[in-house]
């Protein structure tokens, strides 16, 4: 089998040794239904609960505000659904958000869609301004993702959950890429509620989970059986929630030094896209997540940069993954008001702790062999 360079790690990483080696047991001997009172049971039951005191430790919660769903888009509809009455969010969500917000405005609520910064960074001052208009008086659930999973921009989630509360609104954020990736600490944020998706930190896929604040309830998901506190009903994926526990307490053990690493990759192909006198642009804010990278090759065309990247043996992605059979400029670009030419012309690298330096240079070079104009 051809192998290639994995430079997609924001649309879903490969499941680490570690993950993989804690999930075989939960996928052959202790099969059994976790909620079944028999003795040969408490182990899958005991395997379940592990993960979510790891996963609670992992991110600063009380193992009893992890809720387990099948991956990000369930949490994000889950709480954007639940809202009570009017929601403020931002046009560079991703469509796990925008989507449900969309339906909660066809069933009648009023909902709000703030344009970030050019950076794609919402500020606690975007979203006050949003909250003194007089029209937005009713408004009950404030949604603004951590990192934007196009352009890696990081905002000031502390902020926004402050501003959001000063104007007695809950706050959630979509964590989705940031859980495992940078330093998150949910009770010192103040976030009422975080979604979050195993894949994306070298677990699993068909695992997420939605952090709800103790004491905060909100509508059931799914009703049924006694499950996730009957808040979520469904025989539990006992391996999956084990895999996404291991996974994301490596990366969190890690995360300084896989952070200098990916750092000094990214170096790597700027570098070598200075040094051929590239015209580029790096997207995003100062506050990035490390490794994603967006880059804009003005009248180029992202996609046809995909194909040849491809062929050099490259995967990488234009804009959102999700959005990969839209040829159309994606929302997020849009939303941070980028030129149609530099819109166009957009590719997003994803980096992973796998990634080594040779990597890094054969991405700055087959780029650069793409790009070149002489
Ligand atoms: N939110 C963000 C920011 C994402 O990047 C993604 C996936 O790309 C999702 C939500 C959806 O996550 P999942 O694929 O686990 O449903």
């Amino acid at each position: 089998m051809k192998s290639y360079i994995y430079a997609d790690c924001a649309a879903t990483s490969p499941l680490k040794q570690s993950a993989f080696e804690m999930m075989i047991p939960y996928l052959t001997d202790v099969f059994y239904n976790p909620s079944q009172l028999y003795s040969a049971a408490l182990g899958a039951k005991r395997g379940l609960e592990d993960a979510r005191d790891t996963i609670a430790s992992c991110i600063g919660a009380y193992p009893d505000e992890i809720y387990f769903t099948s991956c990000g888009s369930e949490s994000d509809n889950w709480v954007i659904k639940s809202a009570k009455r009017g929601i403020i969010t931002s046009a560079a969500e991703h469509h796990a958000v925008l989507r449900p917000a969309e339906y909660m405005e066809n069933c009648g609520h009023r909902v709000v869609f703030l344009n970030p910064c050019d950076t794609g960074e919402v500020t606690a001052q975007i979203l006050d301004s949003a909250f003194s208009s007089q029209d937005n008086n009713d408004i009950s659930l404030v949604s603004v993702m951590t990192a934007n999973n196009e352009l890696g921009t990081v905002s000031d989630i502390a902020a926004l959950a402050e501003e959001a509360h000063r104007h007695k609104a809950l706050f959630h954020t979509d964590a989705v890429q940031a859980v495992g990736h940078i330093p998150l600490d949910v009770h010192s944020l103040g976030v009422d509620m975080l979604s979050a998706s195993a894949h994306k930190w070298g677990g699993p896929r068909g695992i997420g989970f939605l952090y709800i604040k103790r004491g905060l309830y909100i509508q059931q998901l799914i009703k049924g059986g006694s499950q996730e506190s009957g808040m979520r009903a469904g025989t539990e994926n006992v391996a999956g929630a084990v895999g996404a526990a291991a996974a994301l307490e490596e990366c969190v053990t890690n995360m300084c030094k896989t952070t200098e690493h990916l750092i000094c990759l990214e170096k790597i192909i700027t570098e070598i896209l200075d040094a051929y006198g590239a015209e580029y642009r790096r997207n995003g804010g100062k506050n990035r997540l490390p490794g994603l990278m967006s880059l804009s090759f003005p009248g180029f065309d992202g996609e046809a940069i995909l194909h040849r990247m491809d062929l050099y043996g490259v995967c990488i992605s234009t804009g959102s993954a999700c959005d990969s059979r839209n040829t159309e400029i994606s929302h997020v670009l849009k939303a941070v008001g980028m030129d149609e030419r530099s819109a166009l012309g957009t590719v997003r690298i994803s980096l992973g702790d796998f990634t080594t330096a040779d990597d890094a240079r054969v991405i700055g070079e087959s780029l650069v062999k793409i790009v070149r104009k002489d």
